[in-house]
């Protein structure tokens, strides 16, 4: 499903964000220490090689709501955006620090003159962020970043499998 907001596709679909050869930036759900793990973060870094933390382990740690910005090393992409989202029901308030996750890596996508970035659906893995919930805040932000946005053109959220995918899908409806 795609929409256009204030001249700004806005995507979602079902898939792995390590496969998205057509993104300039892949966000990576991290945790605090940018080290691989599981989930996206392990998906992403075993992909993209170890040239990958290596170029981390100077950035981290970071904290709930902060994105920093590497290059992509073997991934097809040029760029990956790590946030931290919240681990819910520990990080308050959790709605505030998803939403500060998106707009963080917008302006990295914007500052890196990004026209192409794609997100998974951060904190709704280990860190427990209950699915619909996590959706709403995505999209809200997203709504509300797009007119200010000069490059960044498509905005891609990726989903692992169905039922995030018809999630977000209903969100995003709900939304225009
Ligand atoms: P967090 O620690 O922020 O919760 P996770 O990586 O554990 O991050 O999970 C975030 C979401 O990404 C979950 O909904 C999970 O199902 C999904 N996910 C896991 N692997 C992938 C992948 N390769 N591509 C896209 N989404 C993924």
């Amino acid at each position: 499903m795609k929409l256009n907001l204030f001249g700004v596709e806005v995507e979602v679909v079902q898939g792995d964000i390590a496969f998205q050869p057509d993104v300039d930036a892949v966000v990576n759900a991290a945790n605090a220490y940018l080290r691989p793990g599981g989930g996206v973060a392990g998906a992403i870094h075993r992909a993209a090689g170890t040239g990958l933390e290596e170029e981390c382990r100077p950035l981290a740690p970071i904290k709930p709501g902060e994105a920093v910005i590497t290059g992509g090393h073997n991934l097809p992409n040029k760029y990956v955006i790590h946030c931290l989202g919240p681990i819910y029901g520990i990080d308050e308030p959790a709605d505030e620090l998803l939403a500060l996750c998106y707009r963080n890596a917008l302006k990295l996508a914007e500052e890196n003159e990004i026209v192409s970035i794609a997100f998974p659906a951060i904190s709704t893995g280990v860190f427990g962020y209950p699915l619909e919930k996590a959706a709403r805040v995505a999209l809200k932000t997203v709504k509300e970043t797009v007119p200010g946005l000069k490059k960044v053109k498509l905005i891609r959220f990726v989903l692992f499998d169905k039922k995030a995918f018809e999630v977000h899908k209903k969100v995003l409806q709900d939304l225009i």
